[in-house]
């Protein structure tokens, strides 16, 4: 489980994330909604410390990090290893293989044996519906394509928290349907997904929890169906538009 106590985040004079509290279970998936420049995507950023919040607290299962008081590289790493982060724009690296991609982490960072990593990547890849594309570059694959390997290449870290910002809005309506196919595998799975989408019908789909959050702040933290069924004016007003 990992808890978040009152994060906060400001570049310069802006708070972008204004004490954001929160628990985001495991084995849930996990919807983060709101309108552009809310904070979503630094709040997402904020988990696996791509950006560092200034204050506040993180548990994770029974650990305790306190940003206020800054962290170690020990602390840093441990927070690393069980977040893995999938980006709108894929970020394969364009030199190497889908497998090389795939197996990068795990070998360099987690000292994987080669032949171990390998057999899970190609493992990974049919599990996305690339079996055959261990071989190709990057350069070679579409969108959809690229951004399942970039999806099997989190999988391989084996992270607790897999974080994808808006992961299908760089893809044409077909392309995104392929990746929204393999993720809503996964959440079935039950592996834990925090996902950043304005695609209001896959939340609907597959969100167990529902994070609204509008300048920073949390409005709404709770179970889909009471998101969806909420008075809450400025949410019933931020769902019509976005469907
Ligand atoms: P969202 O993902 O919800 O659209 P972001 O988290 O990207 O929102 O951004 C929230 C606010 O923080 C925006 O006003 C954005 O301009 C600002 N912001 C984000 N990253 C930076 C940065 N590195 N430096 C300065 N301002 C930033
Ligand atoms: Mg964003």
């Amino acid at each position: 489980m990992l808890k978040l106590e009152n994060l906060s985040k400001t570049f310069g004079e802006h708070r972008v994330l204004d004490g954001i509290s929160t628990v985001f279970p495991e084995h849930e998936t996990t919807v983060v909604l709101g309108p552009s420049g809310s904070g979503k995507s630094t709040l997402l950023r904020s988990l696996n410390l791509l950006e560092r919040p200034e204050a506040g607290r993180y548990h994770f299962d029974d650990e305790l990090f306190d940003f206020g008081k800054g962290l170690s590289n020990k602390e840093i790493l441990s927070i690393r290893k069980r977040t893995e982060m999938v980006f709108q724009e894929y970020n394969l690296f364009p030199h190497l293989t889908v497998l090389k991609n795939i197996i990068e982490g795990p070998t360099q960072v987690l000292h994987e044996a080669k032949d171990t990593a390998q057999k899970r990547a190609q493992e990974l890849l049919v599990k996305v519906g690339l079996g055959d594309k261990a071989d190709a570059y990057p350069s070679q694959l579409s969108g959809g394509q690229a951004q399942r390997v970039a999806i099997a290449r989190a999988l391989a870290m084996q992270p607790k928290y897999i974080l994808l910002d808006e992961p299908t809005s760089a893809l044409d309506p077909e392309l995104e349907l392929e990746v929204l196919k393999v993720l809503r595998q996964l959440a079935q799975e039950k592996q834990t997904l925090i996902i950043v989408t304005h695609n209001m019908a896959f939340a609907r789909e597959v969100a167990a929890r529902v994070l609204f959050i509008e300048n920073g702040q949390i409005l709404f933290d709770g179970p889909k169906a009471e998101f969806f069924n909420t008075k809450k004016q400025r949410i019933v007003d931020f769902i019509s538009a976005m469907t």
